[in-house]
């Protein structure tokens, strides 16, 4: 089966992540405008959730208006950075479960390697959104989503900020079936598996560690 990658190209979007890239930007402003493009990525990610229709009374008439169907999302963060995106979609998202997953990059060999993992009892019966800012060699992408296929997660899209063509390349080849949401898609990876060009590292940009 052929993977998917949705570019989110939106004028808002790019222009946000523009000023996200720039080496300038403080850890402070990188924060707020990660939770302003997380809240539109989650626009995106959302836009195939089915709809019913009630019965309400508006002031004026009754009508048949659309609410969403009871569908149950679950936001899995890879940690730490998933967390900036996390929040943001939460903000549009406030019912979804949460979900964690610690997975840090053997800076030798770039395996991922697990310290944490904690996702909600009923994770079977959800669909199930998984963020990571930074799509790279896809190692973590990877193993977060054989994980989570092995607790049963119904449906699994992998939503980034960037991703390199090594790292899509990587996700589709174990996981064909999981679609791929990226605001855009970059040149490479360099020597030490860092997108270019990127933005760096974003765990040290969000929370200010470098
Ligand atoms: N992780 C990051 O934070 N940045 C990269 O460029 C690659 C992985």
């Amino acid at each position: 089966m052929a993977g998917t990658v949705v570019v989110i190209a939106h004028p808002l979007v790019q222009h946000k992540l523009t000023l996200l890239r720039k080496a300038e930007t403080s850890a402070a402003v990188f924060r707020a405008l990660l939770r302003e493009i997380s809240m539109l990525l989650a626009y995106e990610v959302t836009r195939d959730m089915p709809l019913t229709y009630v019965r309400i009374k508006t002031p004026l008439a009754p009508m048949h208006a659309p609410v969403l169907a009871g569908k149950k999302l679950v936001v899995v963060s890879i940690m730490r950075a998933g967390n900036g995106i996390l929040d943001g979609m939460l903000e549009l998202i406030p019912s979804a479960r949460v979900g964690h997953i610690g997975l840090y990059r053997d800076p030798k060999t770039h395996v991922a390697v697990e310290y944490y993992f904690k996702v909600p009892e009923d994770i079977a019966e959800r669909d199930a959104l998984v963020v990571d800012p930074m799509l790279a060699t896809g190692n973590s992408a990877v193993a977060a989503l054989h994980r989570l296929k092995d607790t049963g997660a119904k449906t699994l899209k992998f939503v980034c900020l960037l991703a390199a063509p090594e790292g899509i390349a990587h996700v589709h080849e174990q996981h064909p079936d999981v679609p791929i949401y990226t605001a855009a898609v970059d040149e490479r990876l360099d020597a030490h598996a860092y997108i270019l060009p990127g933005l760096g590292d974003a765990g040290d940009r969000l929370f200010g560690t470098k």
